[in-house]
């Protein structure tokens, strides 16, 4: 029979968070990164990447007919790009939730892009919008062997 850590960690929601170069070059990774420590998720990949075009157009291939579809591509291959595995309960919902909406102009105040972006072509984050994106997001990003399955002690104070 499972312990209860093992079944946490067998249903535990996984999702791809990045710090776009504008929140690298800002100076803005550890004040993202707490925000998701302190709500009590789990870090279980992270790497500095600078993604190539090619890279870029299909992390964004969704947007392929938008009219800012190039110059995104551009943008998120300018620079080192902050990939990163966050796991927990709710986390692909809760952490959209975090990061608020994609316009920092419409972002309330609180949510990552609300406190510290201004305009939307440089909203400094990126989070999966659904559990399927989620695990194709996971896949272009990371090699299995880069996610890191572990068991935090303060597990059990968070969830009890
Ligand atoms: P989100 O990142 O919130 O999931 P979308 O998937 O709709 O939003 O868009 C992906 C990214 O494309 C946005 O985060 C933003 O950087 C960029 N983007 C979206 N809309 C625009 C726009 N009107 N002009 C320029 N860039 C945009």
């Amino acid at each position: 029979m499972l312990q209860d850590q093992e079944v946490h960690a067998a249903e535990m929601e996984r999702t791809f968070i990045a710090i776009k170069p504008d929140g690298v070059q800002r100076g803005l990774i550890s004040e993202i990164v707490s925000r998701f420590e302190r709500k009590g998720y789990k870090l279980v990949a992270i790497k500095l990447v600078v993604p190539s075009k090619q890279f870029a157009e299909k992390h964004y291939h969704d947007l392929k007919e938008r009219p800012f579809f190039s110059g995104l591509c551009d943008f998120l291959s300018s620079g080192p790009v902050l990939a990163m595995v966050w796991e927990g309960e709710g986390v692909i919902k809760y952490g959209r939730k975090l990061i608020g909406a994609t316009d920092p102009s419409k972002s309330e105040p609180g949510t990552i892009r609300g406190d510290l972006a201004v305009v939307v072509g440089r909203n400094i984050i990126h989070g999966s919008d659904g559990p399927e994106t989620a695990k194709d997001e996971i896949a272009l990003w990371f090699q299995p062997k880069e996610l890191v399955s572990y068991t935090s002690n303060e597990e059990k104070w968070i969830y009890g």
